[in-house]
């Protein structure tokens, strides 16, 4: 490896799988997760400024403007920079956020040791996020129009990322279809390879 940090980000569209896979090999590997999605949704319960500013764009199915969601990221890392690495879960989503991002771990004297995407068909998105909507209490998960907005947002935005990663030599794709547990053992068996 590169750097002595393992920086990972976890990509993939809506419904993937990366939220629940990030929960599973962040102890395995010491590595703190940071969620952008759940860092907004903690400010919207908790009714601060940034939570107000993030919610129209996320009831709606839509991003977060680039600004707002890298400051609030830039934070999250500052707070932990004695982390051992991290787990990007849900950043970056745009090219913007990815050139940033760069630029912020590169302040660190690190950098992305790769991208971990998960592949799975969008018919499955649909319904893993509907399944999902029924317990979850995420407002995003429970209609189908806005999830298909944000399966949308994913192909017309983030998925571009794939190249951006790819062309740095550290794009790794995953089968993200079969049970979590399969999923998390292809995970750890990639990352290990590092
Ligand atoms: P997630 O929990 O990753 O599915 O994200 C839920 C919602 O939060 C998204 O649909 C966006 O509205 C917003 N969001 C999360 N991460 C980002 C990001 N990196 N850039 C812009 N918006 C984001």
């Amino acid at each position: 490896m590169s750097t002595q940090k393992t920086n990972l980000v976890l990509f993939g569209p809506p419904g993937a799988g990366k939220g629940t896979q990030a929960n599973f090999i962040k102890e395995s590997f010491g590595l703190v997760h940071i969620s952008t999605g759940d860092v907004f949704r903690f400010n919207i319960k908790n009714a601060t400024d940034l939570g107000k500013l993030a919610q129209t764009y996320m009831d709606a199915g839509n991003l977060v403007p680039d600004q707002v969601t890298i400051d609030m990221l830039s934070a999250e890392v500052e707070k932990n920079r004695a982390a051992k690495g991290f787990i990007f879960d849900g950043f970056p989503r745009t090219e913007a956020q990815a050139k940033a991002l760069d630029i912020l771990l590169n302040g660190y004297q690190t950098e992305i040791t790769a991208m971990v995407a998960l592949e799975v068909p969008d018919a499955l998105l649909v319904q893993r996020l509907l399944e999902r909507g029924k317990t979850s209490d995420r407002p995003d998960d429970a209609n189908v129009e806005i999830i298909q907005n944000r399966i949308n947002a994913y192909y017309s935005q983030t998925a571009i990322l794939k190249s951006y990663y790819d062309a740095q030599g550290k794009y790794y794709g995953v089968d993200g279809v079969g049970t979590i547990e399969i999923i998390t053992k292809r995970l750890k068996e990639l990352i290990n390879s590092f």
